[in-house]
């Protein structure tokens, strides 16, 4: 065996580029991880350039990460103006007219190993009504408007569910600049206009900002937004364009007087040629259209989008521009892209703040030395070429598990070339209710079920072992999970009185130019 047991020099300096969520969430994770490691933390940010400004709504595992760097979550709900989020509501995505919810939670529980939504497929099959819904803690508390923390006994209805955030991520950015800042991070505001290389290595050396000052680092973390400054325009690293399966690829924002009851949830309306975001706040709602620009013009997206705020605009309309995929390589060399630099996946499960997380992850994980070791670049990009792959598939089930052929979006998606991944996927679901489980994904079976029943596509069959209960059996058990689920929701609080009694925001937060 050849070991390479050399000398190994330690990275003594990092620098991020980058000062959006993307940025200072690297800078937060790196500087708590390595806080008692003699490691110099840069991050460098434009206020010319500015932060693409959106994304909003999360997946529940951010609260792992902000317990991590001992963030108090009733501060942090304060400080971001945020609201909590059950699941995401999608409307008029299987048929127009229909609805359903995607709760972080469980449906039921399992019966004698068997999972719950096999006995609900066999009520069904049997002429019974209920809705895979009222068997779903987080669901019915999310229609009901209702909010409460998971309790402490996982064996009760009402605690076994997960929770995300809906914030202002600007003001999380800023949120996690002071905690960064108070723990030794140093911010440079400049913009970064040539990149020097090793003419040994090809790696990155150096950057030079507009006032002339050069940064040196062992490590770079490229956290520059879709312009990949360091991964794209220093190593030409390459691009794989997803835009075959998810050719949305533009999108209109604009923030609106918040309305109504306070939602524990996103909404996502389908639309012709895309679909509509709708998150709440605290002290603002988010709009959003996203949209294939083959099919709608910019005018006509924007139309769609103000003309179906429930309240007044706020800003004036935000528009972007994107293209779906993720770089060849996301640690490239002594370079690693985390956020929009590294992909984007549309917005649709709120999953670019869960990527930029898993990247942090896996980057203290395999955290290297100054050299480099191309194996922990591969190890790094083989787990999230892994993750990026299963979002993107979960993804493209929205728009293909459909019945709609209205327009000539959904039409395209009826004719489509799957990837083999999902189609394993839809087969084990159609042909017998079974999620094939990954060893990596951030979505897990329950998610699945949600979208698939959720969109009409229901399995021809279930699995036998649920025949092994009687009838009687199946409904009595069942029916107590759906009264007692009905049960602690009317004992939850609402939404809003819960968000005012644990976190409510002190004072108005100020609009910023970017948001939402
Ligand atoms: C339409 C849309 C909706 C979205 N909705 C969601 C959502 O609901 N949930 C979710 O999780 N995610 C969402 N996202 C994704 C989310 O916005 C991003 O993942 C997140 O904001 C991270 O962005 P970033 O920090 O990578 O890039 P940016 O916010 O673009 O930040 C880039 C940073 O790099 C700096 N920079 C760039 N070039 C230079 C340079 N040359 N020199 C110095 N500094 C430079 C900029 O000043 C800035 O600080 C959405 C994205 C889009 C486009």
């Amino acid at each position: 065996m050849n070991l390479n047991q050399g000398n190994s020099v330690t990275i003594k300096r990092i620098c991020i580029l980058g000062g959006g969520t993307a940025g200072w969430m690297t800078a937060a994770g790196l500087s708590n991880k390595f806080k008692l490691l003699d490691i110099d933390i840069q991050l460098v940010e434009s206020d010319q350039i500015g932060t693409v400004g959106v994304g909003e709504a999360t997946l529940p595992h951010i609260r792992f990460f902000n317990n991590a760097l001992g963030i108090d979550e009733r501060e942090f709900m304060r400080e971001t103006s945020a609201t909590f989020k059950l699941g995401i509501e999608f409307c008029d995505w299987g048929r127009l007219g229909d609805s359903y919810i995607h709760p972080f939670g469980d449906y039921g529980e399992p019966i004698e190993g068997v999972d719950f939504h096999h006995f609900w497929l066999r009520l069904l099959q049997n002429g019974h009504k209920n809705r895979l819904d009222d068997y779903s803690f987080p669901i019915l508390a999310a229609e009901a408007g209702k909010f409460q923390l998971p309790g402490k006994d996982n064996s009760k209805i009402g605690s076994n569910f997960g929770y995300a955030y809906q914030f202002d991520s600007s003001l999380y950015a800023k949120f996690l600049r002071r905690y960064c800042e108070a723990g030794g991070v140093r911010r440079t505001e400049g913009k970064a206009v040539d990149t020097i290389l090793s003419p040994e290595t090809g790696f990155v050396e150096s950057v030079t900002l507009d006032d002339g000052t050069i940064i040196s680092a062992d490590l770079f973390i490229d956290c520059s937004g879709f312009r990949g400054v360091l991964i794209e325009q220093a190593l030409e690293t390459g691009y794989d364009d997803w835009s075959e399966w998810l050719p949305c690829n533009r999108a209109v924002a604009v923030p609106s007087e918040a309305r109504g009851k306070s939602l524990p949830y996103t909404r996502a309306t389908a639309r012709k040629a895309g679909w509509q975001w709708r998150i709440p706040l605290q002290h603002r709602t988010g709009n959003g259209h996203v949209y294939w620009n083959e099919y709608i013009s910019d005018d006509e997206a924007a139309h769609q989008l103000t003309s179906t705020l429930e309240g007044p605009a706020l800003a004036d309309v935000k528009q972007l521009y994107f293209k779906t995929g993720k770089r060849r390589k996301l640690w490239n060399k002594n370079v690693v892209a985390i956020g929009l630099s590294g992909g984007f996946l549309e917005p649709l499960e709120s999953t670019s703040i869960h990527l930029i997380q898993e990247g942090i992850t896996a980057l203290i994980e395999l955290f290297p030395d100054a050299v480099c070791d191309e194996r922990d670049a591969d190890e790094y990009n083989r787990r999230m070429d892994l993750n990026f792959d299963r979002v993107r598939d979960f993804l493209l089930l929205h728009y293909v598990a459909t019945q709609r052929d209205d327009s000539e979006m959904w039409r395209y998606f009826r004719n489509m070339t799957l990837p083999d991944s999902l189609i394993e996927k839809l087969e084990a679901w159609t042909t017998r209710g079974y999620i094939l489980r990954y060893e990596h994904g951030v979505f897990l079976p329950p998610s699945w079920v949600a979208v698939m029943a959720g969109q009409n596509l229901m399995p021809s069959t279930y699995d036998r072992r649920a025949d092994a209960l009687t009838f009687d059996d199946i409904l009595s058990k069942t029916e107590q999970i759906r009264s007692e689920s009905f049960a602690a929701v009317s004992r939850t609080a609402d939404h809003a009185d819960f968000i005012k009694s644990y976190g409510a925001q002190t004072s108005v937060v100020p609009l910023t130019a970017t948001a939402p």
